[in-house]
């Protein structure tokens, strides 16, 4: 062995050491969680010094650190990690590693011999005549006794410890009403009970918030309903967080039909709103008849086109939200050039196009979608991003620790009009556990909603499984039928992209707001 090889595995190996005392420690405490960062950079500092792959994309280095196999078993066989994606394009060689994101690109030579360790498990002396002992390192090939689940298990846990050693709550979703200005033909709180919160219920949510937070500035996150249908609740809880000093920032999921200049500018003032996410059913016609105002003399089309004027001209980040189905694509190519002519030159827009839920529901699902990722883009193409992440050419992916605030319940909390907590804005609200005036009222609850479900069958042998949720059990709408079909075509997209030098995001753009 050549004296830098050695130098780097010593090196390596005292990062790796270093981490995994820090890890197995029981304190996790700040300085601890320095130590752990430091030993990650140092890791790899030394690494990169030595890297002999080409990496295209690099990936979640706290993830990669945590896997990584410091010396490969000479007398054990490999296999390939179950976590993996291979593409090839235009005799470009692409393999993905799902629970590190990273992504690497393969000589031919390599790529015949990975396809040939997917056929069958090798001995160790194939992958060193192969020259691929950095993939085996790195968990690209894996011993066939490796437990990948639970090596993915603990990867979460430990990456969601480091990160969370913060007490109190970050993160508070309040539905200041239930009540809305539109029917969406496509609603799901049809038949929901309106109900708006009460100036002594957000008086409680105030003292709520002061009791629970953690010492930074809180998000919060407004919701609905239609949010600013309550928009004097919302003015009451900032004006009390304002004068107890708590610092804030929000942001709001909206039709945008009841914004006007003065509010837009108060949303800045007051609000302190960040990001707005605008939902739209695309073009006019289609919008008018899928929002189905209640006074669509007031509140349509044309007004929601200003009020996201008014937004941006505030600085103010918009997300433009646009559901599709198989009766609206026809016209988004339209849709989404009216849009870039509207707003050319925004800093701040943003626009995703997204399958309503019975579109994604059904049979022909992955065709919807690979409309989708053509009319992606072609608003790329003409200037409008999908996402803010999106415009960093540069961003490394990032292994998720939470898929939702379902999965987030310490750091993040759903509030109801009533003041009754909800783990997800999308679940009944039989789901809950407590509220702000009594606090916990079911720990039993509390608890079940705070383990992580066991992941079921299919989704333990998913590949897919590290960039998914496992909470489909639990009713999550989020879940669909033809779930890994999508993640295949998804996967395929982004690596043909990426080898265009086109860095597209590799989770969903469904980004939380
Ligand atoms: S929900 Fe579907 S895509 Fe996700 S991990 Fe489970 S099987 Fe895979
Ligand atoms: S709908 Fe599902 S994925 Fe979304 S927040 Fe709720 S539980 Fe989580």
């Amino acid at each position: 062995m050549k004296s830098s090889s050695l130098m780097q595995k010593m090196l390596l190996q005292l990062a790796a050491h270093m981490m995994e005392m820090v890890a197995s420690s029981t304190k996790k405490n700040q300085n601890s969680k320095r130590l752990y960062t430091y030993c990650t950079a140092f890791a790899y500092f030394i690494e990169s010094r030595y890297e002999k792959l080409k990496i295209l994309k690099q990936g979640d280095n706290g993830a990669a650190k945590i896997i990584r196999k410091k010396t490969l078993n000479e007398q054990a066989e490999y296999r390939l990690s179950l976590y993996i994606y291979l593409f090839a394009e235009n005799d470009r060689y692409l393999i993905r590693h799902l629970l590190t994101c990273e992504i690497t690109e393969l000589t031919e030579t390599e790529m015949q011999a990975v396809q040939q360790i997917q056929k069958a498990p090798v001995p160790y002396s194939f992958i060193k005549e192969n020259g691929l002992e950095q993939l085996a390192e790195k968990r690209y090939i894996v011993e066939t006794s490796y437990n990948e689940l639970k090596q993915y298990q603990q990867t979460v846990f430990l990456l969601k410890t480091m990160a969370g050693s913060k007490k109190g709550l970050g993160s508070y979703t309040i539905l200041p009403t239930t009540g809305c200005n539109a029917r969406c033909v496509y609603c799901y709180e049809e038949g929901y009970a309106v109900r708006t919160m009460t100036i002594e219920t957000a008086d409680r949510l105030i003292d709520f918030i002061c009791e629970t937070k953690h010492d930074d500035a809180v998000k919060l996150r407004w919701f609905g309903g239609e949010p600013t249908a309550a928009s004097h609740i919302i003015r009451h809880i900032c004006k009390g967080l304002q004068e107890r000093n708590v610092p804030f920032k929000s942001s709001m999921v909206t039709n945008a039909s009841l914004i006007t200049k003065e509010l837009a500018h108060e949303m800045q003032e007051l609000w302190h709103l960040q990001k707005v996410q605008v939902s739209l059913d695309g073009a006019k016609e289609d919008y008018t008849i899928r929002k189905n105002y209640f006074n669509p003399e007031k509140h349509n089309y044309d007004v929601v086109m200003q009020a996201v004027q008014f937004l941006l001209d505030e600085g103010i980040h918009v997300q433009l939200r646009v559901n599709v189905d198989f009766d609206n694509l026809e016209r988004m190519p339209a849709f989404i050039q009216e849009m870039q002519e509207r707003f050319s030159g925004a800093e701040h827009l943003t626009m995703y196009i997204v399958p309503l839920y019975q579109a994604e529901q059904s049979d022909r699902c992955i065709e919807v979608y690979k409309e989708i990722f053509r009319l992606t883009d072609m608003q790329r193409e003409i200037g409008i991003p999908q996402s803010e992440k999106a415009k960093d050419k540069t961003h490394t992916a990032h292994l998720k620790l939470n898929f939702c605030m379902a999965d987030n319940l310490k750091k993040s909390i759903v509030i109801t009009p009533d003041g009754i907590f909800n783990n997800c804005e999308h679940l009944p609200e039989k789901n809950t556990w407590g509220n702000i005036f009594d606090g916990i009222t079911s720990q039993e609850k509390y608890k079940e909603l705070c383990t992580t479900p066991e992941i079921d069958k299919a989704c333990a042998e998913c590949p897919f499984l590290p960039e998914c949720t496992p909470f489909h059990k639990k009713g999550c709408p989020g879940y669909f039928k033809k779930c890994r079909e999508y993640r295949c075509l998804r996967t395929e997209y982004v690596l043909h992209r990426l080898l265009q030098a086109v860095n597209i995001e590799s989770d969903d753009v469904d980004e939380e707001i």
